[in-house]
Order: C-alpha cells, then sequence, then structure tokens
C-alpha cells in the first residue's frame, strides 16, 4: 500500500490540477450527460467524451503555464458574461425606478433616476455630461 502510496504522489507531482475552467468542464460535462438524456443524440454523446478528455488532460498536465494562461482568458469571458447577467437583472428589478444608459464616452453604464423628460447627466467616470430622453 505504501508502495501504491508513493507511485501516486510521484505521478501527481508537477501536475496542474484543478481551477475554476475545471469546474466549469465538469458543468458543462454534466450539462451534456442530462441534454442527451433528453435528446439522445450522438453528437452530444461524443462531445461529452471530448469534454472529459479534455477534462482529463487539464488536470493531468505538466504545462502548468499553458493551462494558468487558459483559465486566465475562461474567467475574462466568464466574469463578463456575469456582469451582464447581473446588470440585466438589475435593470430588470429597478425599471420602475431607474433607468440605465451607456455614457457615449467611455461606455460605462450608469443609473439614473425614472424622472420622464430630457436632461443632463455627468458621467461620474469620465465627467463628460451627456443628454438623455427618458420616455414613460
Ligand atoms: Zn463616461
Amino acid at each position: 500500500m505504501e508502495k501504491f502510496k508513493a507511485m501516486l504522489i510521484r505521478f501527481l507531482r508537477g501536475r496542474y490540477g484543478v481551477d475554476p475552467l475545471y469546474y466549469a468542464l465538469v458543468g458543462l460535462y454534466a450539462a451534456l450527460l442530462v441534454l442527451n438524456l433528453i435528446i439522445r443524440s450522438e453528437m452530444v454523446s461524443l462531445l461529452t467524451w471530448f469534454v472529459i478528455a479534455e477534462i482529463v488532460f487539464r488536470a493531468f498536465s505538466r504545462n502548468i503555464a499553458k493551462r494558468q494562461m487558459e483559465n486566465a482568458k475562461f474567467l475574462k469571458l466568464w466574469n463578463k458574461a456575469q456582469g451582464a447577467y447581473r446588470l440585466t437583472v438589475r435593470r430588470l428589478k429597478e425599471s420602475k425606478t431607474h433607468r440605465f444608459r451607456r455614457c457615449p464616452h467611455c461606455g460605462i453604464v450608469l443609473r439614473l433616476p425614472n424622472h420622464k423628460g430630457t436632461h443632463t447627466a455627468k458621467c461620474p467616470g469620465c465627467s463628460e455630461e451627456f443628454e438623455i430622453r427618458i420616455m414613460l
């Protein structure tokens, strides 16, 4: 048993392991399995094998720098999607009391009180002023 344990430790030393992309791929794998229970497609089945192969490959990879770069790219996309989702939810929740407008100068989204008419708004990000029209 001790010999096997030492062998396993030697095998795992220097391997990449798990990261947020690993968990996302496991989630994708589970979603594909459930989807395939419903639609029973050969293509989805093949795709699940590719996903599981990628999960195993990444976890046991010795090219740690490359795996970290992949994870960083994934996190950048993930955070962008998460931000867009949160903004949409907030827009829907506060649609009666606030309006969300993008600054035409710097692009950040401003949360403005919902007052009917034409107003001048000053962006807190770039200090530029722009006109907004709110029609109810
Ligand atoms: Zn601005």
